[in-house]
């Protein structure tokens, strides 16, 4: 039994209050572990390691600073392997994901605003012969990072790297649901030379320790990753408090085929868009549009090769498809698809609990599913499942699919697939969603503004709008 602990000044401490939580591996269904049960008790003690370690953290010199993350990355980069397995124990996703995606994009978040810190520079605004005006972006101070269970130390490190680079000290809660490798995160760190008390890891549920973060008068902005419901009610607290927020939510990103589209390319592309981490990330496409002439071949073969993926132990190196990250997460996409059937879908592959044999007997597992017969504004079309479930749907024209593609509430991403190059521009501009792949899903330059529109989000990651967010802008006026 693994036992984890808050990463406090630098030290990793028991929660004050001694509670702790279960933490289950989803490929087996058993707990293997506990973690902090953390309160506002174990938040005090973090905000006041991060106010005494903020006046030395902000003096410090940006190359000083950028040498510290460089350090992170290179450690987290050292401990691949060994972050890699516990990301897949604690997530159920495969082993090779975790190697290939999740661990390399931590270490890359660290590295790239290491480099962006150095090439930050504000705004001077000449009044011609009267004065002139600059702008200066100071770090906020105190600022708490919360993020969700899919891709747990990507995400978590997307938030902090710039909130740190930009001189901030962090206060971080990673999911309850996904611990892992957040708690190992504080070690790389201090091995780095990261001051004590300039980046806290606290644990527990959203309701207790996250809250007490939003609430928290000396935290100045949030930086939040997860559902819809929750960046509500995290608005609703931090709102009157005036904290500067950024939410990334929930999405509903359809994936649009054209008949004229590179076969192949876009058969692998929508695949990959649908289930990669068993349909689990913010991005991936579950709304298949496709044009009526390709309808039927693209059906054959995209359910052809979802049943084809490899599902299994996701420790082994070969397996494609892993666990649901809990049981409470496999019961509520499971419930689509018993609303699928409902609202008149036939299921053409998957949509069934499957238990492989031996050691994942237990594990949360659900095939790649594909259903189709459902009309564009039904509730499975509308909400988001976040699971490994897409339908398919045949349109005539650009107008009826653009009409589809934005009838959702969610506008975070949207991939097109088209050889006509006016078509994919005249397409992407009219799509309601933060982010548009044409002809690729999930490739990323880290400079670019990453968010959504509607209810998707507020504000942008990524790049120099990272670091706008996690500084104050202050303009100060000369006259000649
Ligand atoms: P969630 O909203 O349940 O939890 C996210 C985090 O918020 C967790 O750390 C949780 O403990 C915390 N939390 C919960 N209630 C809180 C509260 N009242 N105050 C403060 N913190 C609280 O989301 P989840 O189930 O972990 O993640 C899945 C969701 O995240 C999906 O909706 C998915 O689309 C979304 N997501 C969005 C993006 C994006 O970039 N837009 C990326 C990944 C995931």
């Amino acid at each position: 039994m693994q036992t984890l602990a808050n990463f406090i000044q630098g030290r990793y401490q028991e929660p004050v209050g001694g509670a702790y939580l279960d933490n289950v591996e989803p490929a087996t269904g058993q707990v293997y572990g506990r973690i902090p049960d953390s309160d506002a008790r174990d938040l005090e003690l973090a905000v006041a390691a991060a106010e005494a370690a903020l006046p030395a953290w902000k003096a410090m010199s940006i190359e000083a600073r950028a040498k510290i993350l460089y350090t992170i990355a290179e450690g987290i980069e050292l401990r691949l392997d060994e972050l890699a397995f516990a990301e897949s124990v604690d997530n159920g996703k495969p082993v090779s994901l975790a190697r290939s995606l999740d661990i390399p994009r931590a270490a890359s978040n660290f590295r790239f605003f290491a480099q962006a810190i150095t090439q930050y520079a504000s705004e001077a605004h000449s009044m011609g012969e009267d004065g002139v005006n600059y702008t200066l972006r100071d770090p906020i101070g105190i600022v708490g990072c919360i993020s969700p269970w899919n891709l747990p130390l990507y995400l978590f490190t997307w938030k902090i790297a710039p909130a740190l680079a930009a001189g901030n000290c962090v206060i971080a809660k990673p999911s309850e649901v996904t611990p892992a490798t957040a708690a190992l995160l504080g070690e790389i760190c201090t091995d780095a030379g990261l001051p004590a008390g300039v980046l806290a890891i606290v644990h527990g549920v959203g309701g207790r320790i996250g809250r007490a973060l939003v609430e928290h008068p000396k935290v100045k902005a949030i930086s939040f990753t997860g559902g819809t419901a929750t960046g509500a009610e995290i608005a609703r607290v931090a709102a009157p408090a005036f904290k500067k927020l950024s939410l990334e939510l929930g999405g509903k990103n359809p994936t649009l085929v054209f008949a004229d589209c590179a076969y192949e390319k876009t058969l692998d592309g929508v695949l990959r868009a649908a289930f990669a981490n068993q349909g689990q990330i913010c991005l991936c496409g579950s709304r298949i549009f496709v044009e009526r002439p390709l309808y039927e071949r693209f059906k054959a073969d995209f359910v052809a090769r979802a049943a084809a993926r490899r599902l299994g132990d996701p420790l082994e190196t070969a397996t494609e498809h892993g666990a649901l990250v809990s049981e409470a997460h496999l019961a509520k996409v499971l419930s689509y698809v018993e609303l699928a059937k409902a609202e008149g879908g036939r299921v053409l592959t998957g949509g069934e609990r499957v238990r492989p044999e031996g050691r994942c007997a237990e594990g949360y597992f659900l095939p790649p599913t594909v259903i189709e017969g459902l009309p564009f504004d039904c509730r499975v079309n509308q909400e988001e499942i976040f699971g490994p479930v897409a339908t398919l749907m045949p349109f005539d024209s650009e107008e009826e699919v653009l009409g589809m593609a934005n009838s959702v509430r969610y506008g975070l991403a949207a991939s097109v697939w088209t050889e006509n190059l006016s078509r994919a521009h005249r397409v992407a501009k009219r799509l309601e969603a933060g982010v548009v792949w044409l002809n690729c899903w999930l490739l990323r330059d880290l400079r670019t503004p990453f968010g959504g529109v509607k209810d998707s989000g507020v504000g942008r990651e990524g790049g120099f709008e990272a670091l706008r967010f996690f500084t104050e802008a202050k303009n100060v006026c000369i006259k000649y």
